[in-house]
């Protein structure tokens, strides 16, 4: 099966790493899809956050990534998608979650969500907190992948 993994991804964590490694083991193909939302202003531009995820995610087979823009139900339907993965981390994340899986169940009925549960040692990870941390010059090596880690010390440094 595919599985289309979308989100932002500014920038790509170890908590959205596992999930793709998990979602591989899974499915057999991940497509993990990068937002360019014009309207939300990205830390990273687009082309460097395909850069971070395709390098860490390189020792994968069946992972591909790609770039989209407008509705999350018309990439699943380009790519060919069975499947959208989401991760869920916290309460605070499941009312976000259903609701945008509920919203694309109604524009495509065809379309399961599937979520998985994060890994426990990194449900406090999200990429938000990674860059505040980066900002203040804190330890960031067991939150992102080596190649995000040099790039959030270029940007604060
Ligand atoms: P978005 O802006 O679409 O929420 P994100 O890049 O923040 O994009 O997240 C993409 C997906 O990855 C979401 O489903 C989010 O819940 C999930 N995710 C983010 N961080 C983690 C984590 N540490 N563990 C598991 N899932 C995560």
């Amino acid at each position: 099966m595919r599985a289309l993994y979308p989100g932002s991804f500014d920038p790509l964590t170890f908590g959205h790493l596992d999930l793709i490694e998990r979602g591989c083991s899974l499915f057999g193909e991940v497509i993990v899809a990068v937002l360019e939302n014009p309207s939300k202003s990205a830390t990273f531009p687009l082309s460097q956050r395909l850069d971070q995820i395709k390098a860490a995610t390189k020792h994968l087979n069946g992972v591909e990534v790609i770039s989209f823009d407008g509705l999350t139900v018309n990439c699943a339907h380009q790519t060919k998608a069975d499947l959208i993965l989401r991760g869920l981390r916290a309460m605070s994340d499941f009312e976000y979650e259903l609701q945008i899986a509920h919203t694309n169940r109604t524009l495509a009925a065809d379309f399961e969500t599937v979520f998985l549960a994060t890994a426990a040692h990194h449900s406090f990870l999200s990429s938000s907190v990674v860059k505040e941390v980066a900002r203040f010059g804190g330890k960031i090596d067991h939150m992102v992948p080596e190649e995000v880690a040099e790039d959030l010390r270029t940007l604060f440094n």
